[in-house]
């Protein structure tokens, strides 16, 4: 299940994971790669902007944090986005207590525990990444004499118990972290409230022990006005652990810039997401606290559930078409029937359909980039979509046709017929899904595609389009595009068919792209498709003398089939088609 590198390049799969989370939460964010550590900020947006985005910048610490793959970092800050880390909200809560930093950061190992939560929850490759990771920071975590609840949360978290399990209060913060997951936005703040008393008796006990700290009132600390404590060096010291590992800003130095001061109100007017008034009282009582953690739990199903729902929908966003392509209405014309064909082909199915019990080969399968990816931030069990596509059965087939102005004439009426007997030859044998699409670019670089979906679109295969103006052959789009609705149809056997006449060419504002580079272009598509079936073949029209090795070169010797002549071309497509459903009718009857 390794990532083919070569097809999707880190920055491109970075880029297509924080353009899902975009898209669900209608927001933009900004990557960056900046040295430091790896932080999510959001920005607060004027009112009177038309947008309604939100926006945040990501950084993903480069060189990457000690024991922190960059993906995972990635996928954990835009867990705090997609999940509704209130980190404003909650500075400026703990802002008035005297222990605000060493407060925030217990906040926040308690946020990204809850985080982190959520992003696993349906996917175990999702809690493989946070585990290791933990378990890398917890070998990083050193031995302590004294323990302050800091250190025992990271080292709970972190996977090393046995470092805490004998500090006094540690069945507390065990609790609190199971607490904390699958919880809404305000359960870190839930959690913390619930352990609230442990964390003060513990600064008190850890304070007396190292003689720094003074001792203090255990009264309304959240509402505090008083100005920042000294902290124990081991305080300091684990404060500075966790925006290693999560770089939120620091407040102390938010607060010591004035420059900040005013940029800092902003962001609270503007900021949404306001406590609600149950997690602002004064005190708590056991009761209370039950109940306001049980809240947290029922309200964070919910908010997963919403979430899940616009990840889904958000799925889209891999699919929509790339800016130049322009689905495009196309002259129609009377098509004809090769009744002899169709009819043979049609007898030979049925009796392989007959000879065939139900049997679904899965050896050999290969992992669909795309739509890995899509299940990884989604946070779809993959399993999950691997059982689905054992129950599919059947086989898909997408004839793609270029449309190009050589293709005019007899050329392209043979290419009609042969979509049209295809259909006809399959009349009773559900199991087969046929498409296609006739492409064609302008001089602008568009490129103008229509859809052949069933027998009744045959007619639109013509060359003509009712815009016009489409023209050259910009075969990448042509394999890109019929890769798309072969990922959509069923079945796991697919076969593409694409049958050309020319040298792929391909225009940018009136410019014809050196073939030198829209070669690669074009090599790099058939890559793409090769993720979604192995089954691709060429049929070009055009005497093997002159072009084959170029084509040879482009697209590999076993896939091409030359033919001098579109006669020749409908001849062996049937036959490839014949032998393609002999050789695999084990696998879709
Ligand atoms: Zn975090």
């Amino acid at each position: 299940m390794a990532r083919n590198t070569k097809i999707l390049s880190d920055k491109e799969l970075f880029e297509k994971t924080k353009g899902i989370v975009e898209h669900a939460i209608n927001a933009k964010i900004n990557l960056t790669f900046k040295r430091g550590g790896n932080f999510c900020q959001y920005h607060p947006t004027s009112e009177n902007k038309k947008s309604h985005e939100k926006v945040y910048t990501i950084n993903i610490a480069t060189p990457a944090v000690k024991g922190i793959n960059k993906y995972t970092a990635l996928l954990h800050e835009l867990g705090h986005v997609l999940y509704k880390s209130p980190f404003t909200p909650i500075k400026k809560l703990l802002g008035k207590s005297k222990n605000h930093s060493f407060y925030f950061s217990i906040f926040n190992v308690l946020e990204d525990h809850r985080i982190e939560s959520h992003l696993s929850e349906n996917y175990i490759a999702y809690r493989k990444r946070f585990e290791n990771t933990c378990n890398a920071l917890g070998r990083e975590l050193e031995d302590q004499i004294t323990f302050d609840p800091l250190y025992i949360l990271l080292a709970i978290r972190f996977n090393q118990e046995e470092k805490v399990k004998n500090a006094k209060n540690f069945i507390h913060y065990k609790k609190a972290l199971d607490d904390v997951k699958n919880t809404d936005e305000f359960g870190g703040l839930r959690v913390f409230i619930s352990i609230k008393k442990y964390i003060e008796e513990d600064i008190s006990l850890d304070s007396t022990d190292t003689g720094i700290h003074s001792k203090h009132s255990d009264n309304s600390e959240l509402k505090d006005n008083s100005t920042p404590t000294v902290r124990s060096k081991h305080q300091t010291e684990m404060i500075e652990n966790v925006s290693k590992q999560e770089g939120t800003k620091k407040i102390d130095q938010q607060k010591k810039a004035k420059k900040y001061a005013s940029k800092e109100l902003e962001i609270l007017n503007s900021e949404k997401i306001s406590i609600p008034d149950e997690l602002l009282q004064e005190s708590f009582d056991d009761i209370e606290i039950k109940k306001i953690l049980e809240n947290g739990k029922i309200q964070g199903k919910q908010q997963f559930e919403e979430i899940q729902e616009r990840m889904l929908s958000a799925g889209t966003v891999s699919e929509n078409l790339p800016s130049n392509v322009t689905k495009i209405e196309r002259n129609e014309t009377e098509y004809t029937i090769d009744y002899k064909v169709s009819s043979n082909l049609n007898k030979l199915f049925k009796k392989l359909k007959m000879k065939n019990k139900p049997y679904v080969d899965y050896q050999g399968y290969e992992i669909d980039i795309e739509e890995y990816v899509n299940n990884l931030i989604r946070g779809i069990n993959i399993n999950k979509s691997f059982e689905d596509r054992k129950k599919s059965q059947g086989s898909s087939i997408v004839i793609s046709i270029d449309g190009s102005t050589s293709m005019n004439n007899e050329r392209i009426k043979i290419a009609q017929k042969l979509v049209a007997t295809i259909y006809e030859s399959l009349k009773g044998i559900s199991e087969i899904e046929v498409k296609g699409n006739i492409w064609a670019g302008n001089e602008m670089g568009d490129v103008g595609i229509t859809e052949i979906n069933s027998m009744n679109d045959v007619k639109k295969i013509t060359t003509g389009s009712l815009e016009g103006g489409y023209f050259s052959t910009p075969t990448h789009m042509g394999l890109e595009y019929s890769g798309r609705m072969l990922k959509k149809m069923k079945g796991e056997k697919k076969l593409l068919i694409l049958i050309t006449d020319g040298c792929p060419n391909h225009y940018k504002n009136k410019t014809n792209l050196q073939s030198v580079h829209y070669n690669k272009v074009c090599k790099k598509s058939l890559e793409k498709v090769l993720q979604i079936t192995p089954n691709v073949l060429f049929f070009i029209v055009a005497n093997e003398e002159y072009s084959g090795d170029y084509f040879n070169k482009l697209f590999g010797q076993k896939r091409i089939i030359y033919v001098n002549n579109m006669n020749k071309a409908f001849d062996k497509v049937v036959k490839q088609f014949k032998n393609f459903m002999q050789y695999n009718a084990m696998n879709f009857f």
